[in-house]
């Protein structure tokens, strides 16, 4: 598999687009999260209405907002007029009823067609009870220490895996969920643990090549960035020195194979 990162900013897209990675498989392409500025560049790549699914790890707006976009670009016709010709709905999975919720909420407040979302995708919900079979790739998940349902995908194709950790502090579960991961994908929003963890759910650099370690992790990517170059080279710094395997920051259009 082949992991590559569309945009990592946290919050907004300063610098870079927000969540947006692909998993390149050999049967197929998932999408990870669909933050402000990953349509344009699915879309560069030619990948928009190609995809095998689009799943999303929780409904905070950096994880989401470019589905309301994508929907437009879709029921316009747009893709299928590049495409030139028709396209399956792309299937979208959410985590299961606070994934909806968000849509309807934004159908609602934008004053988009009720079937704005479900017209646009082959919508479905999911959970950590769940096990997806996509495009010869296995997903399972654990819920993360978030304020609202976030599930990090752990993506196996029998030959390699990759655990995406989304949002979430540091846990006993995402560190069992990631155990021996070819690939760890932990975000480093914060330079020092955040006082109110409970309630932003975020960790640091530091933490994060904690569990990478602990988790016994061959390699760590280090994601979820605020637009400040010298705090992120330092946690980048704080992680290596946390964990002994190869470490590096975010950036957009990185490949990392798997
Ligand atoms: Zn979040
Ligand atoms: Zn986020």
């Amino acid at each position: 598999m082949r992991f590559e990162v569309l945009g990592h900013t946290v919050g907004a897209p300063l610098g870079g687009a927000c969540a947006g990675y692909l998993v390149h498989g050999d049967g197929g392409t998932i999408l990870l999260d669909c933050g402000p500025g990953t349509l344009e560049r699915v879309w560069r790549r030619g990948l928009a209405g190609r995809l095998s699914a689009i799943v999303l790890s929780h409904a905070h707006a950096d994880h989401v907002l470019d589905l309301v976009p994508w929907s437009t670009s879709v029921t316009s016709g747009e893709l299928e007029h590049r495409a030139g010709g028709p396209l399956p709905p792309t299937p979208l999975y959410v985590p299961r009823d606070h994934g909806p919720q968000v849509l309807d909420a934004l159908v609602v407040a934008l004053g988009l067609r009720e079937d704005r979302f479900s017209g646009a995708f082959d919508l479905r919900e999911y959970d950590d009870r769940d096990r997806l079979s996509i495009a010869g790739m296995e997903l399972t998940f654990a819920r993360t220490a978030h304020p609202v349902p976030c599930f990090a995908p752990r993506i196996d194709d029998g030959r390699a895996t990759i655990v995406y950790g989304a949002d979430g502090a540091r846990s006993p579960a995402l560190v069992a969920h990631a155990h021996d991961a070819d690939l760890l994908v932990v975000e480093a929003t914060y330079l020092d643990p955040d006082p109110g963890q409970q309630r932003y759910g975020h960790m640091t650099g530091e933490e994060a090549g904690q569990v990478a370690s602990q988790a016994g992790a061959k390699r760590l990517l280090l994601t979820h960035l605020l637009p400040r170059p010298d705090e992120n080279l330092e946690n980048l710094r704080r992680a290596r020195a946390a964990f002994s395997g190869t470490v590096d920051l975010a950036r957009e259009g990185l490949v990392v194979v798997a």
